[in-house]
């Protein structure tokens, strides 16, 4: 299987009718079932009291999907999460990479004096949640299709919510509609894996929830959503709102919260050693909250943080006792430079072909590797390297970034998170030029994967674009463990995002207007 676009799947639909009829029963059903975001500002017209929806970006058809690539990156789910709370607890691993990328970037640097701070009084909460997402690409050599991760997202992994909606989307057209096309699309000859993301990462927030136990001041307990000022991605947050609030046999209170408000709604407990974190819901003075479990939609780039007073709204989140997803720790985890680290064998040329390394070994250790853990992990890497001037590997990639031919199949990376922070190709050289070379160790460098070919109609604000797509495959993981312990309290896969871009556009996010929602048909 050379390419995945074979057969007349997905149809074009070059009859007007025929293709008037689906967009008409998809603009209905994604609003019907929350498949939603809200308008931004150029269409949102004289909407004032914001209640405007619109239908968030979708494909027509669920694209192609390698069905051994998704089975891979299912299993091996938990092994990240584990990976990933390894890298949590290992504050030495962690502070060295930091001091390499911090000289050139000011907000890793703020993030690690927050975790110092708090470090230096002492944590009152061990307990640490991460609701993770490893996003791959299929990569395609000769006739052998491999898995290799774009990222590890370890902050506001988003876009479960609206993921599982977009998965019942497609199952929804392959009942009613795909098999009354002209050219009919039978039902049985579309395997669509079922996707729980919502309901699954709400187990997740529900497993800290249940851990943090009751108040020992005698408030009731929340759930407490950090999110951003004006975001249009609301639905997707609140469907895992709406799944955690009716989680267990009572409902869960859960509270939205501006970042930019925590300092003006939340405190730490007067006068008790254990600093639990209290939020006081303006609408209604007379209630108290004791926040069980905070989850970050917002914090995870320098916007958040305009002013000295946002950093001291983390530092008071992270202080406190409730339980954090993600703690600062956890949040320096998903940096780039650890996916490097990771990715590159030490002292083996940028050539060599790469095996599992002592960095990866440092997290799995032999007695935990009886099933191979450590090979399917590295697997699924493909070649990243640094940018610093010391190592041979950051010589030869500096060598690679700033010559015209070569860097045409690499990205390079700094240490952002919520797209639109990358340099694809020729723009290497330029950016690298704007940088002082003292900072240049701050971003990565990565080959460049190349999926095999699919075509497929993306409806994007009413309008059809029809032609090559790019799909990244993102699994969602949720994990609970034990920071001083390393005891594991929950960890599991928790469901899938297909997300789907035109072949010509560089970047996959679907807020920022590139990429769009799809599902997988397995082939
Ligand atoms: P962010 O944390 O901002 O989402 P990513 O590493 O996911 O950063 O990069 C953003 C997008 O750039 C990805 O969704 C993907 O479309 C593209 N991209 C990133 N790395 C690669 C790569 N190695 N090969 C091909 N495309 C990539
Ligand atoms: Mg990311
Ligand atoms: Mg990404």
């Amino acid at each position: 299987m050379s390419s995945l676009a074979g057969g007349s799947y997905p149809p074009a639909l070059d009859d007007a009718l025929e293709r008037d009829r689906l967009v008409q029963t998809i603009k209905d059903w994604t609003i019907a079932n929350g498949l939603a975001v809200r308008p931004p500002p150029e269409l949102a017209g004289n909407d004032s009291e914001g209640v405007l929806a619109m239908s968030a970006p979708v494909t027509l058809f669920p694209s192609p999907f390698p069905r051994s690539c998704f089975e891979e990156a299912v299993a091996i789910q938990p092994k990240y999460n584990e990976l990933y709370a390894r890298i949590s607890q290992d504050e030495e691993f962690l502070g060295a990479l930091v001091q390499e990328v911090a000289g050139g970037d000011e907000f890793i640097a703020n993030l690690w004096d927050v975790h110092r701070r708090v470090k230096e009084e002492g944590y009152v909460q061990n307990l640490s949640l991460g609701l993770f997402r490893s996003d791959y690409m299929v990569h395609q050599d000769g006739e052998h299709l491999q898995i290799k991760q774009v990222e590890f997202n370890t902050i506001a992994s988003s876009f479960g919510g609206l993921s599982a909606q977009t998965t019942l989307l497609h199952k929804h057209l392959a009942r009613t509609e795909y098999p009354f096309l002209k050219d009919p699309i039978p039902q049985s000859s579309l395997d669509l894996p079922t996707n729980e993301s919502s309901k699954r990462l709400a187990a997740g927030l529900y497993a800290a929830f249940q851990a943090y136990g009751k108040s020992a001041l005698g408030h009731p307990t929340c759930a407490l959503f950090l999110v951003q000022d004006g975001e249009r991605n609301v639905f997707d947050q609140r469907h895992l709102e709406y799944a955690l609030q009716s989680s267990g046999p009572q409902p869960v209170p859960v509270f939205r919260l501006p970042f930019s408000q925590i300092l003006t709604h939340t405190s730490l407990a007067p006068s008790s050693p254990n600093r639990q974190l209290l939020y006081h819901p303006p609408h209604n003075p007379a209630l108290t909250f004791e926040v069980a479990v905070v989850y970050l939609r917002a914090g995870y780039g320098p916007s958040d943080y305009p002013s000295a007073s946002a950093w001291e709204a983390r530092y008071q989140i992270e202080r406190s006792a409730a339980i954090t997803c993600p703690s600062v720790l956890t949040q320096l985890a998903g940096m780039k430079k650890v996916q490097q680290v990771l990715a590159t064998p030490e002292s083996v040329s940028v050539s060599s072909s790469p095996s599992p390394n002592s960095i990866l070994r440092r997290f799995i250790p032999d007695d935990d590797n009886d099933d191979g853990s450590a090979s399917a992990l590295f697997k699924t890497f493909t070649n990243i390297y640094p940018l610093d001037g010391t190592s041979v590997a950051g010589r030869e990639a500096r060598r690679l970034a700033t010559d015209t031919e070569e860097c045409k199949k690499y990205v390079m990376k700094p240490q952002r998170e919520g797209g639109g922070n990358n340099f694809y190709r020729s723009a290497i050289p330029q950016r690298l030029r704007e940088v002082p070379e003292s900072h240049w160790g701050s971003y990565i460098l990565m080959e460049l994967i190349t999926p095999p070919p699919v075509t497929n109609t993306i409806l994007r604000n009413g309008k059809l674009e029809h032609g090559g797509v790019i799909s990244e495959l993102g699994v969602y993981g949720t994990c609970l463990w034990d920071q001083k312990t390393g005891q594991v309290l929950h960890n599991e896969e928790a469901g899938y995002l297909l997300r789907t871009k035109g072949d010509k556009s560089e970047e996959g996010g679907v807020a920022a207007g590139y990429g769009c929602m799809d599902s997988c048909r397995l082939v």
